[in-house]
C-alpha cells in the first residue's frame, strides 16, 4: 500500500489555493494586485536590471513609475496578466511579476528572492506583450515533464542554484511514477546487468552506482524509503509511496523557491542564439505561449502514449496494445528534439511493459499493477493461431514475452498454466499466479478452467483458435520438455521447464501492454541530448560502422527518465531508478553549465 496518502490532486491545481510560495495550479487565475513596475523595485537601488524587448533597461532613466494589476501566478501569464487586465504598460517597460506567497505569507522576504529568481522566464502574451522579469544572477531552467524524473530534476537543479520552472501537461504530477509500485531497483552485480541487459553500458553504468546513493538523497528531501531489500534474484532497491514521493518532492521545489505549472505542455523547442531555448507551450488545450529558458530538461516520460510513433518503430497492433501508463507521454520531448536534429538511439522499438487481463476486462489505470499477468515466463504462450511464437522464459520476467505479443495477431495471447504453475509462491513471480487470474476474472477477464488439455484445447474454440493446434502445440511442448529437447523446440524453451501437465487446466487471454518506451534521445553521461556530426571511421564507407559516429551536445538541453533512450534495450533495469539518477543528474549538470543571458 501507498503510504502518504495526501490526494495526489492536492500536488496539481488544487494546492495552489493553500497557498505555497512557488507552487501553481492552473495558469491564468490571476489576482489584482497593484504593483510597481521599473524605477520601484524592492530592493530600493534603482537598478535591478529589468529589461524590456530583450534590451537591459537599467532603472530610472527609461522606465517611469506605474501600478497596474499582477498575477497572482506570477509566471506563465494567459494573455500576459497585465494585458488581460487591460492595462497595458507601455512597450518599453520591464515587468516584475511578483510572487504570491500566499494567504499564509510566512517566508515571504526569503521567499521572494528566491521566487523572483524562478521568474527570470519571459512570457510572450498573445498580444505580444512580452512580460519579464530579470532575476539575479541563477539561470533559468525549465523543466519538461512532473514525473519522476522531472521533479527529481527540479530538485537537483534548485540545490545547484538555479530557478527552475517545471512545467506538466496534465492536470497532477507524477506521470506513470504515481501509477508505479514504487520499488526503486535495479541490478544487484554489474554481471547480471552486463549479460540481462543490452544498452548504453556508460548509461548503465552510472545508474548502477548512483541508484543507493541517490535513493539516500532522494530520503534526504523527505521522501520515505523503506530499507534496502531483494528484488527477484538479480536486483535491490528500496520502496517508495508514489503519492508521498510526489509531495515531498513538491514541498521541496517550494521551499528551495521553485516553481511548477500544470496544464501546461510542451510542444516545440528553439534554440537562441548565444543562450538558451524558446520554448513554445499549450496552455490547457487552446491557448499558446511562449517561454524563454537558459537551459531546457526534456522528461516527458517518452513516446507509448502516440500511436503513431508506436506503430513506427514497435508494433502496427496499435488499435489494440494497452497502453500501460500515464495517458500523456505522447513523445512530446522526444519529436521536439527531433525537430532540431537530436540522434536517437538504437532499438527505438524496444520497451518496456506487461501483459494484462484482455477485454472484456474492464479496469482503471490504478488497477495495472493487479491485471498484470506477470507468471506468462512460466507459462506456454499461444498467439491465436493456437501457435507458441517466443521463448516465453527469455529476460529477467514476463517483459519480452509481452514484446512479442504486442506483435501478435490483436497484440493478444493466451496463458495456458496448471495447478502447480498456478500455485506458485510469490518469490518467483511476485503475485501468485492464482491470485492474478482470480483478479483478472474479478475484472470480466476471459479465463477457462478445465480437467484435461482435450478439454480445454476444445474449449478454446470460443475465442476463435483451432483446436487440434492447440491440443498438438500442448503436447508437443510437454513431450520437449520429458525428453529434455526443450531447447530445441521452435521457438526453444531455455528456462522455467514446467510441462502442463497437473489439472485443473488454465487458459487466461491476455493483451500486450507498453509501460515505456526505452528508445529515445541519445545523451552523454551528463544527460546532454547529442546530434550526430558525421562519421569518425576511418574505413571506406561501405565498411563503416554504423557506431563510428562522432556526436556533439546541443548547448543546454537535457533529457532525464524515459526520454532518454539506449538505457534498457533489451532487458529491463527497473524505470524509476533510471528516471531517478538521470534526473539528479540533468537537473545538477543544467544549472552548472546554463548561461546567464
Ligand atoms: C503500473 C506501473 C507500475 C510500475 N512500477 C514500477 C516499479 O515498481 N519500479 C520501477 O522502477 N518502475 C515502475 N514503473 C515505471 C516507472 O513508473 C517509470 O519508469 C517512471 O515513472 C518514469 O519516469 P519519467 O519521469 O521518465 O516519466 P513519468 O513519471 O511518466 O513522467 C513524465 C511526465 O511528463 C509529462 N509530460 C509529457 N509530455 C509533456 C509535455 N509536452 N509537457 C509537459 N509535461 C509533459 C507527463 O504528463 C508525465 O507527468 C511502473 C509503471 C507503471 C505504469
Amino acid at each position: 500500500m501507498h503510504a502518504g496518502q495526501g490526494s495526489p490532486d492536492t500536488c496539481g491545481t488544487q494546492q495552489h489555493a493553500g497557498g505555497g510560495a512557488a507552487t501553481g495550479g492552473a495558469i491564468g487565475r490571476f489576482r489584482e494586485r497593484p504593483i510597481s513596475i521599473a524605477g520601484a523595485h524592492p530592493r530600493g537601488d534603482g537598478d535591478c536590471g529589468w529589461r524590456a524587448g530583450g534590451q537591459s533597461t537599467p532603472g530610472g532613466s527609461r522606465c517611469r513609475r506605474r501600478t497596474y494589476s499582477r498575477p497572482v501566478c506570477g509566471g506563465i501569464g494567459r494573455a500576459g496578466g497585465a494585458a488581460a487586465q487591460g492595462t497595458r504598460p507601455p512597450s518599453c517597460m520591464g515587468v516584475r511579476l511578483w510572487p504570491y506567497s500566499g494567504p499564509a505569507g510566512g517566508r515571504r522576504g526569503a521567499s521572494w528572492r528566491r521566487a523572483g529568481v524562478a521568474l527570470y522566464m519571459r512570457f510572450k502574451a498573445r498580444r505580444g506583450l512580452k512580460l519579464e522579469a530579470k532575476p539575479t544572477d541563477a539561470p533559468a531552467v525549465l523543466i519538461v515533464g512532473g514525473g519522476m524524473a522531472g521533479l527529481c530534476a527540479a530538485v537537483s537543479a534548485l540545490e545547484a542554484g538555479a530557478a527552475v520552472t517545471v512545467i506538466e501537461k496534465s492536470k497532477r504530477l507524477g506521470g506513470s511514477m504515481r501509477l508505479s509500485n514504487g520499488l526503486v531497483w535495479t541490478f544487484k552485480e554489474a554481471s547480471a546487468l552486463r549479460s540481462e541487459v543490452r544498452g548504453n553500458e556508460s548509461l548503465q553504468d552510472m545508474v548502477f552506482e548512483s541508484h543507493l546513493q541517490d535513493l539516500g538523497w532522494l530520503e534526504s528531501q523527505g521522501v520515505e524509503c523503506g530499507p534496502v531489500r531483494p528484488f527477484q534474484w538479480y536486483g535491490q532497491g528500496r520502496t517508495v509511496a508514489p503519492d508521498q514521493v510526489i509531495s515531498a518532492m513538491v514541498r521541496r521545489v517550494e521551499l528551495l523557491g521553485g516553481r511548477i505549472r500544470t496544464d501546461v505542455a510542451m510542444h516545440r523547442l528553439r534554440p537562441v542564439r548565444n543562450w538558451g531555448y524558446e520554448v513554445d507551450v499549450y496552455l490547457s488545450e487552446t491557448d499558446t505561449s511562449t517561454l524563454e529558458a537558459d537551459a531546457v530538461i526534456l522528461a516527458t516520460g517518452g513516446f507509448q502514449g502516440n500511436p503513431e510513433l508506436v506503430a513506427r518503430w514497435i508494433t502496427s497492433e496499435t488499435d489494440n496494445i494497452y497502453l500501460r501508463a500515464n495517458p500523456w507521454s505522447t513523445g512530446d520531448g522526444l519529436t521536439a528534439a527531433m525537430e532540431l536534429g537530436a540522434a536517437l538511439t538504437r532499438g527505438m522499438g524496444e520497451f518496456y511493459g506487461h501483459a494484462m487481463a484482455a477485454p472484456p476486462a474492464r479496469f482503471g489505470p490504478r488497477q495495472f499493477s493487479d491485471m498484470t499477468q506477470r507468471y506468462g515466463n512460466y507459462a506456454l504462450a499461444l498467439n491465436l493461431s493456437g501457435r507458441r511464437f517466443v521463448d516465453e522464459s527469455a529476460g529477467t520476467g514476463e517483459e519480452a514475452l509481452n514484446a512479442e505479443i504486442a506483435r501478435q495477431e490483436k497484440a493478444t495471447a493466451i496463458y495456458i498454466i496448471d495447478n502447480d504453475i498456478a500455485a506458485m509462491s510469490r518469490e518467483f513471480v511476485l503475485a501468485p499466479p492464482h491470485v492474478s487470474v482470480t483478479r483478472a476474472e474479478a475484472a470480466g477477464a476471459s479465463v477457462l478452467r478445465k480437467d484435461s488439455i482435450e478439454a480445454l484445447a476444445d474449449s478454446l474454440k470460443a475465442w476463435g483458435l483451432p483446436a487440434q493446434e492447440v491440443l498438438n502445440t500442448i503436447q508437443a511442448f510437454n513431450t520437449a520438455l520429458a525428453a529434455g529437447t526443450a531447447d530445441q523446440l521452435v521457438p526453444p524453451r531455455r528456462r522455467n521447464l514446467h510441462p502442463i501437465a497437473t489439472a485443473p487446466f488454465t487458459a487466461v487471454k491476455v493483451r500486450a501492454g507498453i509501460t515505456f518506451t526505452c528508445g529515445g534521445l541519445a545523451t552523454d553521461v551528463d544527460m546532454r541530448v547529442l546530434r550526430r556530426t558525421g562519421t569518425v571511421s576511418t574505413l571506406p564507407m561501405l565498411l563503416a560502422d554504423t557506431a563510428d559516429v562522432d556526436y556533439c551536445a546541443f548547448p543546454n538541453l537535457y533529457a532525464a527518465g524515459c526520454d532518454v533512450g539506449g538505457l534498457s534495450n533489451r532487458g529491463y533495469m527497473g524505470g524509476l531508478a533510471c528516471a531517478l539518477v538521470t534526473g539528479r543528474k540533468a537537473g545538477a549538470q543544467a544549472a552548472a553549465s546554463a548561461r546567464v543571458r
